[in-house]
């Protein structure tokens, strides 16, 4: 890792010599009034790859020419779809293929997953979790909690960061698992957490977990893609994640979940639905269900073709690439923001990064703790061709991908920062009143 310079130029060189630089011309890129934006916000909704039409107007070409046949005879026999994104997931998370599978929706394999690793007795009920996850989770743990008539108040204790401090140590985490080991069920955390960026230790987690006698799972919405990934080697029983953040497959694309190979061929239990049925006899269409060997085993309904065929378009472009030359180039273009936020911020006036300090701690995102002005500054850099997200109260997220995009953008994005904390500071000196805080 080379030492940075705060220069127009020197974004101009990093990308220049940045191997990946030709994928960017890969994606759509939307424009602000007529020039591409500076996108940061494949955290939220990931680019459109401009081979994704193909592969989607393949499957309306099949389905027009073939009907029903499409099932068997389409370039990509629509009955073995959820096979054909096994491998490049399998690669993504760190799994055997028989461990993956793309189905439906994040929350729904949340909670199809709970619904097997989440069995609470009247002594062991309890979840263990991170303070302040993103919203859709918490209200799945709530109501499987109060599905198996537990009170939510009691049963998940969520974990916060020190008095002062922005993220969760390890250390702190692993002691409290251990401190509830008597009564923890399930222990689950995001893999990065969607609001500070923060990339837990996985491996660690999962064997604390596991001493304390739990299952253990991760929701990998905002990692997959981002970070590498080794869920099978790490141990951890399940995970759940989404497609179009990370995985540029699309608006609502199609999700995926892993189970890992030692509960492949058990029998926990599970909400089941016929594409989970031994394939051999599914069309025998009998009574008593037989869930195929691994994940496939969970799925309920047959494959969503389209969603699934933008998947495959993302997913190919990921295995050209690989996630350690993506990460390489990630750590890079994160410490590169990272370094222009703090030479203009350095005594943090302005805003505090909440986002871990170490890249091994951390994905592409970082998360900026405005300290004042800040959603007219997040306006700012809207108008000035920024897309970023906004996060209540005061948090500005921004996710240079390295898929797409450049130093250039992320030099851009620190100047216009500037530009815009200095104009709102020189408007609230002549509005006196206005506290600083
Ligand atoms: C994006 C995200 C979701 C969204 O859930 P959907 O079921 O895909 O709508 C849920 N959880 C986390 C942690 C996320 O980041």
């Amino acid at each position: 890792m080379g030492a940075f310079e705060a220069s127009l130029a020197f974004a101009r060189h990093c990308d220049r010599s940045d191997p990946l630089r030709k994928y960017r011309s890969m994606f759509y890129i939307p424009p602000v009034a007529g020039k591409p934006s500076v996108y940061l916000c494949g955290n939220s909704l990931g680019l459109q790859p401009r081979q994704t039409k193909r592969f989607v107007e393949e499957e309306l070409a099949d389905w027009a020419k073939w009907g029903v046949e499409g099932h068997f005879h389409a370039r990509r026999p629509w009955l073995h779809y959820h096979t054909f994104s096994k491998k490049a997931l399998a690669r993504l998370v760190g799994a055997k293929p028989i461990e993956v599978v793309a189905m439906n929706h994040l929350t729904v394999n949340l909670h199809l997953m709970m619904i097997s690793f989440y069995q609470p007795t009247a002594e062991r009920y309890k979840i263990i979790t991170e303070h302040g996850a993103f919203s859709s989770d918490q209200y799945a743990f709530e109501s499987q909690v109060q599905h198996h008539g537990f009170d939510p108040r009691d049963a998940i204790i969520e974990l916060q960061p020190r008095a002062g401090e922005h993220h969760l140590r390890t250390r702190d985490i692993l002691d409290a698992i251990a401190q509830h080991s008597a009564q923890v069920a399930l222990v689950i955390f995001g893999g990065v957490q969607y609001y500070t960026g923060q990339f837990f230790n996985i491996s660690a987690i999962t064997e604390a977990g596991h001493q304390a006698g739990a299952f253990v799972g991760f929701d990998l919405a905002h990692a997959i893609g981002n970070v590498p990934l080794s869920l099978h080697k790490s141990g951890v029983d399940f995970a759940v994640w989404c497609s179009y953040k990370y995985l540029n497959s699309g608006p609502g694309g199609i999700a995926g979940a892993f189970v890992h190979e030692r509960h492949a061929h058990g029998a926990l239990p599970r909400l089941s639905g016929w594409w989970g049925h031994d394939a051999r006899n599914r069309f025998k269409m009998e009574k008593g269900f037989s869930p195929m060997t691994g994940i496939d085993g969970w799925q309920l309904s047959n494959f969503p073709v389209l969603s699934g065929a933008a998947h495959l378009a993302s997913l190919a472009l990921f295995d050209q690439v690989g996630m350690s030359a993506l990460r390489k180039k990630s750590v890079r273009l994160t410490g590169f923001l990272e370094y222009l936020l703090r030479s203009l911020d350095p005594e943090e006036k302005h805003f505090s990064i909440i986002t871990p300090r170490r890249s091994a701690e951390r994905g592409c995102q970082l998360s900026i703790y405005t300290h004042h002005n800040g959603r007219q500054l997040f306006e700012f850099l809207t108008r000035k061709g920024v897309v970023a997200d906004w996060r209540e109260p005061n948090v500005i997220r921004v996710a240079p991908v390295p898929f797409y995009n450049t130093f250039e953008d992320v030099f851009r994005f620190s100047i216009w920062l500037h530009e815009g904390i200095k104009r709102l500071d020189r408007k609230q000196g002549e509005a006196p009143i206005q506290k600083r805080s």
